[in-house]
Parts: structure tokens; sequence; C-alpha cells
């Protein structure tokens, strides 16, 4: 049979549930080259190929999937990052919209796209150096060195701009640090970044905006715009009592410490843990803790049904599988203890009457109150922006936790200052090429000249279009 008539997916290896249990390791491992050009073969190469549209960055997987089918392996990394500067991370990362949108998923199994992404990378020459334009002296400061404002930089270093990216934190990657290691090993933002080193780029590591310098500093200093692309890196409030015990961890700073420095952060292996909340958050910092903590208890509470959960139907299975326990309809009531967390006394739920939104509210049922014994609660309540010493005027809006700039373009409310990011790293990159855009629009006017289309990344005489696909930020809402 023709690989293209194949419904189902060469399957993925992974690691046994036993196995991946009591390790950090990756759950999932590469395709051989073998197996690699067999699942590309199954690809239709469709002539409205939905898989690229559906990408928040319009990555060209429907040329890289060719060029696997034929084998041709350094075609393929090459196709692969030339639209896409963090492939490496999201080839293991990325939430694949594209195999949402795949037509082989109407009667079987979507093509495994991000995987063959990562085959692509695997094993063809994807040592690469992109090539920036003549520099010309403009400055511009990028602040907040996660995907949206690396996305930002290489738009901007690409056009021949001289970009300094500041970061809070000792190390750039934003969330993107806090992913765990069964799905991120971790060098791979490393192998990415190794690909700008011809840019005109200055990186400023720890060093906060809004406690170290403002916008408008930056701006004095000679940057002709800013981009903010500080993300909604901080954890949302528990509002229980008790939330200041120790024992209490927010789940962001959990995972980044579990990530860095596991040994002295997480101290006892034996923590009995629950995790409060429904996302992806929430089942990352659960399924840690089974690997953190062996043969221990690990919780999930969650206020609604399994059914409303936001985390995607992956995580959810790894939860299962894994070992955790899942308590839907549950709210936090208060945590227990004196010195140290004892407890977590939480109240059944039931659904209300639709809010404002339309999204039904959750009623607390009254007397169902039970406690659950833990030394461990981690919060995975949502996130939201840390605006702490950022100038009133800017008029930053954060209807979805990252800050934007109010204007279609996301200027702010400062001339040349832009803000924005959104809710996972491809989308995060969408963001950050379209504010690049912006920025270039903004200065071509300001000095009276013609916008720069995004040249060859690879120094080729013919420009690359930006991403045109479904990277609307309206969509994603
Ligand atoms: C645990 C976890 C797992 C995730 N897993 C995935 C996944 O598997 N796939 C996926 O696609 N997405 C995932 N996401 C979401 C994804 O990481 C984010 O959507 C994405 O990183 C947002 O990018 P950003 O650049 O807008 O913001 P961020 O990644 O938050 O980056 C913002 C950066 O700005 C810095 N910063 C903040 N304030 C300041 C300041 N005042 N001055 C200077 N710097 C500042 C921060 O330190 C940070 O480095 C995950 C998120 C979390 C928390
Ligand atoms: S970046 Fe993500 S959405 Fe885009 S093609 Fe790759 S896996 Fe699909
Ligand atoms: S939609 Fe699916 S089958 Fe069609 S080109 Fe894209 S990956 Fe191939």
């Amino acid at each position: 049979m023709s690989g293209a008539y194949r419904q189902s997916r060469v399957d993925i290896p992974e690691v046994s549930v036993q196995e991946r249990c009591s390790h950090m390791g990756e759950i999932l491992h590469a395709y051989d080259r073998g197996e690699a050009i067999m699942e590309a073969q199954r690809c239709l190469q469709c002539s409205m190929p939905y898989c690229v549209q559906a990408c928040p960055i319009t990555q060209d997987c429907k040329g890289y999937i060719d060029m696997v089918a034929q084998g041709r392996f350094d075609d393929a990394a090459r196709v692969t990052l030339l639209g896409n500067p963090l492939a490496t991370v999201l080839c293991k990362s990325c939430y694949h919209y594209c195999e949402e949108d795949c037509v082989k998923g109407g009667k079987g199994v979507a093509i495994a796209i991000r995987h063959l992404k990562r085959a692509s990378l695997q094993f063809g020459d994807s040592d690469l150096q992109y090539v920036p334009m003549p520099s010309r002296g403009e400055r511009v400061a990028v602040v907040g060195g996660g995907p949206a404002g690396i996305m930002a930089t290489w738009e901007l270093c690409l056009r021949g701009y001289s970009v300094t990216l500041y970061e809070a934190q000792p190390f750039l990657g934003g969330q993107v640090e806090t992913i765990p290691k069964y799905h991120l090993d971790g060098d791979e933002l490393e192998i990415d970044m190794a690909r700008f080193k011809r840019f005109d780029l200055k990186i400023v590591t720890g060093k906060r905006c809004g406690v170290d310098f403002t916008p408008e500093q930056l701006l004095a200093d000679g940057n002709l715009a800013v981009f903010l692309a500080i993300g909604a890196s901080a954890s949302g409030p528990l509002k229980i009592p008790g939330e200041e015990l120790p024992g209490v961890f927010h789940a962001l700073p959990f995972l980044l410490n579990a990530n860095h420095n596991p040994e002295g952060f997480l101290g006892r292996r034996d923590r009995k843990a629950i995790i409060i909340g429904g996302g992806d958050v929430a089942m990352d910092a659960a399924r840690s803790c089974i690997r953190f903590f062996p043969g221990q208890p690990v919780t999930v509470c969650y206020r609604r049904s399994e059914e409303e959960m936001p985390a995607s139907e992956e995580e959810r299975e790894g939860m299962y599988i894994e070992g955790v326990k899942f308590m839907p309809w549950r709210a936090p009531v208060r945590i227990l203890g004196k010195d140290h967390v004892e407890g977590l006394v939480v109240a059944r739920t039931e659904l209300g009457p639709p809010d404002a939104r339309g999204k039904r509210s959750v009623i607390v049922l009254p007397n169902t109150e039970e406690t659950i014994p833990c030394d461990t609660i981690i919060a995975a309540v949502g996130q939201v922006a840390d605006l702490r010493g950022f100038p009133q005027e800017l008029d930053l809006k954060t209807p979805r936790g990252w800050p934007e700039g109010k204007a279609s373009d996301w200027a702010t409310g400062v001339e040349g200052v832009f803000a924005s990011g959104n809710k996972s790293i491809v989308f995060a990159m969408s963001a950050g090429s379209r504010a690049a855009e912006a920025i270039d629009a903004y200065l071509a006017k300001k000095l009276g000249r013609a916008v720069i289309p995004r040249p060859h990344p690879f120094g080729e005489p013919v420009p690359v279009p930006p991403p045109s696909g479904y990277g609307d930020p309206a969509w994603s809402l």
C-alpha cells in the first residue's frame, strides 16, 4: 500500500510508564530515519495545506514533511529553521495546532507533524547560522527573554536592527524553563540560540524592568523603540487561609526551581503533594511530583468536572496512567497546619448559573468539607503579569494574563513602546513576530523610509514572508 493511503501513524517510540515514572528523562524518543520517512510518506501534500495555516507562525510543515519523505533530511532541516528560530524547542513541546487541522485526522490519525520536525533537525544538518542584513546602528530594546521576546529579537535582528534583550532571570527562556524535563530535556533553547551568533545582539540577564530601569529610560538611552514581552510569569493567589504556610508552593517557581536545582530545592523526597488546578501547568506539577516523590500519594483537586479541565487530553491521560489521584468537583477552603502544611480542607462543588461571559459559575456546597492530609500544596490556578514598577502611562491591558498594548499593533500609551505575549510557545512567537513588524512599520514612518520586508533568514536574495496563519490574537481567545 502506498504510504499516502495508510491511515495509522507510525508509532512514536515511548518509554514505558513504569520506567518513565522513576526518572525525569524524556518520555518520547525520536523516530529513526526509516520510521520518519514512512510517516512522512503518509502525507497527502495537500494543495490547500490546513496544517500550515493552523500553525501560528505558518511553519512550512508541508515542505519539511515532503523533504523527509524523500529522505532529504538536510533540506528538511533548512526548511524547518527558515521560519522557526525555536524549532528545537518546539519539536518537543509545541501543542501541535497543525495536527488538529491535518486532513489525515479526518479518517485516521493526523500526520505526526511535530515529531517529523524533530526528525528533520535530528538527521538533517541543523547546525546553521542566521544571516542578518547589515546593521544600520538603529537600536531597539526587547524586555523579556521568553518566546515572544526571542522571536521579536530574531525578526528585528534579521532586518538589521541592533537589539538589546533584557531578562530579569539569570537565563533566557521564560516559562519554557518551567517545562518538566520529561518533555524538554533542557538543552533545546541553547541549541536554537546558537544560530543567533551573527546578530548584532546584546543579551543582558538579571536586570528587571520596573526595578533596574524603566521603558522610558531605555528610550532616553538611545533605543528607538521598546518591546515589552514579559509574559504572565507570576502565579495567581489561592486566596484561602493558610496560603502563607511553609510547604505551600506556586506552580511556576516550583517547576522552575525543580528544573534548575532539584536537589537543593526539593529537599525531602517523601512529600505527600496536592496540586490545585486543572490546566496543563497543574498536570506538569502533578506528573513531576510522581517522579520527584516516588511511592508517595499525589492528588489533583479541581473545582469543575474533568470535561471542563483546560488541560490537554495528552496531559490528562499522562496524569491517569502515571498514578495521580484526580478529585474533580472540589474547591480548596483552607490549609491546615501550625508551622508547616498538614492538610487541605476542600468542599464539594456544583455548577451554578452562567456568569457575564456565559461560563457557568462554581457553587461551593455547604456541609461537604473534608480534609486531605498532605505536607506539600502546589497552587496552579492561573498566571498574572508582574507589573510592579511599570509606569501607569503605558496603559497596558491584561485580559488574558500577559500585558498587551491597547492599540491594534500593540502600541502602548508611551510612544515607541509596544507590548504583547500569548498563551503557548508558538502563539507567543507569533505575537513577537507581529510586534517586530509593527515596530519596523513605526520606525519606517518615524525615520522617513520604507518598511523592511523580512529578509531571507539564511541570506539568500529573496525575502521570506512573515507568518500569515491563524496567529491573530483574537483567534486565540
Ligand atoms: C509549567 C508550564 C508548562 C508549559 N508547557 C508548555 C508546552 O508544553 N507547550 C507550549 O507551547 N507552551 C507551554 N507553556 C506555555 C508557554 O511557556 C508560554 O505561553 C510562553 O512561554 C509565553 O511566552 P512569553 O514570551 O509571552 O512569556 P514568558 O515565557 O513568560 O517570558 C517572559 C519573560 O519575561 C521576563 N520578565 C518578566 N518580567 C520582567 C521584567 N519586569 N523585566 C525583565 N524581564 C522580565 C520573565 O522572566 C520571562 O523570561 C507552559 C507554561 C508553563 C508555566
Ligand atoms: S510549530 Fe507547532 S503548530 Fe507549527 S507546525 Fe510545528 S508543531 Fe505544528
Ligand atoms: S494537512 Fe496533513 S496531509 Fe495535508 S499537507 Fe498537511 S500534514 Fe500533509
